[in-house]
């Protein structure tokens, strides 16, 4: 099984590329799946046409729309590789069985029936499957999976299949211990633990999409993230071998997340259930909640200020529909930042070793840096600093727990989609 990202098949140039790349894993004597993302920035340049013609479209033709772009790339690289004389069959989502749920443009993979795609192999093909889609097993309509889901795609159809390894390419050489575009000195790592990469996922590594390490870990695909751009193996994210030998470092790595925004609630009258009723509004908006604070109330006013974190994208829609009930829950005012950002360590080594987090804020602090909130995990710790500090916090950590390469730093360009 394997998945190409966007910018791996840019223009026809990268799509004879990379049909020459399948080749190769054929000839090799492999069975070939190969899942495949739009064509550079198309998804983009879609959701700017639509959003041209209708302000607000409908979220179904929305999807018809977008899945036209993994299907016009899945096409084409079906066309390079029979030009190089292998036979190639493309399939949309719908076609290969990827069945979801009914919710356009966040779509979940409930189940997979890849007949086709066996029989397709069996017959000696090699198959294209247009990643991010499938369809929805209620309305019988096209759905996506959400921003960057090809990967997902690709994952559950590795399952589905008793694929023996999931390997995702895109422009990257692979996960490193943090963006190399901030921290020159960071490392690649060879392997990860799927709990690790989806602690970084979750904390804004774009490297991966979050459910498709989900997926991974449940299912136990073994995933090689690599590069389509070079033959140099990648970063292996696998199960955690119990007691294993290879000593595991304190930190496998920074991530950070500049899409989040802070939203404040002052003076909420401290009572059962005010909480609740807040927090409902935001679940019926499906936004999802990622940092609650929440002072102690003061004693002559009974009232409490709340602020959570939540992406920068559900600003403007959790800001009206908390507005919308500041009669009822009782409380003052309503604030909105979102300059600020996210900056996570992560790694299974702090569950056995105390003092991370103190190394950690006394990095922050060395570089002069104030933290806004905190939250942790067993494996992760994640503070909220300004968004102009983000770039010093994240090297500031990475030095601090000695994840700096030595000698002369590597700059990788790309996106990683
Ligand atoms: N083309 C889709 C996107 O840009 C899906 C993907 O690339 O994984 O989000
Ligand atoms: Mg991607």
């Amino acid at each position: 099984m394997q998945k190409y990202g966007g910018s791996s098949v840019a223009d026809a140039e990268s799509i004879k590329r990379v049909a020459r790349r399948i080749v190769a894993t054929k000839q090799a004597g492999n069975e070939v799946v190969v899942v495949i993302s739009a064509m550079g920035d198309t998804t983009d340049e879609l959701m700017d046409l639509a959003l041209q013609v209708s302000p607000m479209p409908a979220p179904r033709e929305l999807d018809m729309l977008l899945t036209t772009g993994e299907r016009q790339s899945a096409a084409l690289l079906a066309m390079a590789l029979a030009d190089l004389g292998v036979k190639a069959r493309s399939y949309t989502g719908s076609q290969v069985g990827v069945i979801t749920t009914e919710t356009h443009g966040n779509a979940r993979i409930i189940d997979i029936t890849p007949g086709r795609v066996m029989n397709a192999l069996d017959e000696g093909d090699i198959v294209i499957v247009a990643g991010f889609q499938g369809v929805s097993q209620t309305t019988k309509d096209v759905t996506t999976l959400g921003r960057g889901a090809s990967d997902t795609t690709a994952v559950a159809l590795a399952s589905a299949c008793g694929a023996d390894y999931c390997e995702i390419y895109s422009d990257v050489d692979g996960v490193f211990t943090a963006d190399p575009r901030i921290v020159p000195g960071a490392r690649q790592v060879p392997r990860i633990s799927y709990e690790e990469m989806m602690e970084m996922a979750a904390c804004g590594a774009k490297i991966l999409h979050l459910r498709c390490v989900e997926y991974a870990r449940r299912e136990l695909v073994p995933v090689h993230v690599r590069s389509s751009f070079s033959d140099n193996p990648g970063t292996w994210v696998t199960q955690l071998e119990e007691g294993s030998p290879m000593e595991q470092p304190l930190i496998s790595g920074v991530a950070h997340d500049r899409g989040v925004a802070k939203i404040t609630i002052v003076g909420v009258p401290d009572r059962v259930g005010v909480a609740a009723k807040i927090f409902e509004v935001i679940a019926e908006n499906e936004i999802n909640v990622d940092m609650i604070v929440q002072n102690v109330s003061k004693i002559d006013t009974s009232r409490t200020d709340i602020s959570f974190t939540l992406p920068t994208a559900d600003g403007r829609k959790a800001t009206q529909a908390l507005t919308a009930i500041q009669e009822t829950a009782g409380f003052q005012e309503l604030l909105y930042d979102d300059q600020i950002g996210k900056v996570s360590v992560v790694g299974v080594g702090m569950r056995s070793h105390p003092g991370v987090t103190a190394k950690f804020f006394k990095a922050l602090a060395d570089a002069g840096i104030n933290i806004g909130m905190i939250s942790t995990s067993e494996i992760r710790i994640s503070v909220v600093v300004d968004a102009p500090e983000v770039d010093v916090a994240v090297r500031a950590a990475h030095t601090a727990f000695g994840l700096d390469a030595e000698g002369e730093a590597i700059v990788y360009a790309g996106t990683g989609r």
